[in-house]
């Protein structure tokens, strides 16, 4: 019953002409495509060419970090209005990246899903465990202050419009991907928080996205676990053939 997303991190790549390429590969074999939801996450300086490239098509367009204020005294921000007003639709909150090299805490992720719900921007909130974390045993508890930190306080609608992504830290850009069983038991036990925070029918209705060197290779196998609804994808999305075998393998 819940639609399979799969999502695109480009990070800090492509310049807008490599941007507009790939972007437009991409709408060659997945413009019609119905059955999962396709986002691309673009540089903020490729995003309105991107937009532009993809409209008419099924593939939709998110953002890699946004401020949570509307507008104001914030240098080299950019705020969810800003985003909607060039028909941006998603917005990635509390990459790892995020957390790790820029400070962010659950405090500021959750400030900022409020913020893009507020604007209408669906955010792709990430959690996740380092080695250490989970080598020490503390997966779970790392993931449930995760969970409960950055979604405090958002409604039952506002939880169903949200995307959870769970990339193990350890796993990105890595080539070690979590096993099939490691992620599934992650998922569920984020799906019973949400149960915890809201209720059960709202925790169905939750898309959690898989994220960690997910390639052609292993995402028919971790996409069909029963609480993996899709994935955030990174490297390989940024090569046309990959990202589509990746959107492909997502479909029921
Ligand atoms: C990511 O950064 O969100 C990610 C999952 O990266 P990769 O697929 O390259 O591991």
């Amino acid at each position: 019953m819940r639609k399979p997303i799969v999502a695109g991190n480009w990070k800090m790549n492509k310049t807008v002409a490599d941007a507009v390429t790939l972007v437009s590969d991409l709408k060659l074999d997945l413009a019609d495509l119905l059955g999962v939801d396709i986002v691309v996450c673009p540089p903020f300086t490729a995003l309105k060419s991107v937009v532009d490239t993809v409209s008419g098509s099924r593939i939709y367009v998110g953002a890699q970090n946004m401020h949570w204020e509307k507008s104001g005294a914030f240098t080299g921000e950019i705020s969810a209005e800003m985003l909607r007003e060039i028909y941006v639709h998603y917005v990635i909150l509390g990459h790892s990246e995020r957390r790790q090299y820029f400070g962010e805490t659950d405090e500021i992720v959750n400030k900022k899903t409020k913020a893009a719900h507020a604007a209408n921007l669906k955010p792709i909130v990430c959690v996740g465990e380092t080695l250490a974390e989970r080598e020490g045993g503390n997966t779970f508890a790392v993931i449930e202050k995760q969970v409960r930190g950055s979604l405090n306080g958002l409604t039952k609608m506002e939880l169903t419009n949200t995307i959870v992504a769970y990339e193990p830290v350890w796993a990105i850009g890595t080539g070690k991907t979590a096993t099939t069983a490691q992620a599934q038991e992650v998922h569920a036990h984020i799906r019973k928080l949400l149960a915890a925070i809201s209720d059960d029918t709202t925790a169905q209705s939750v898309r959690i996205q898989y994220g960690g060197s997910v390639k052609a290779s292993n995402a028919k196998e971790l996409f069909s676990q029963p609480d993996i609804d899709g994935g955030l994808i990174g490297g390989a999305s940024l090569e046309p053939r990959s990202f589509i075998e990746i959107v492909k393998a997502a479909l029921k």
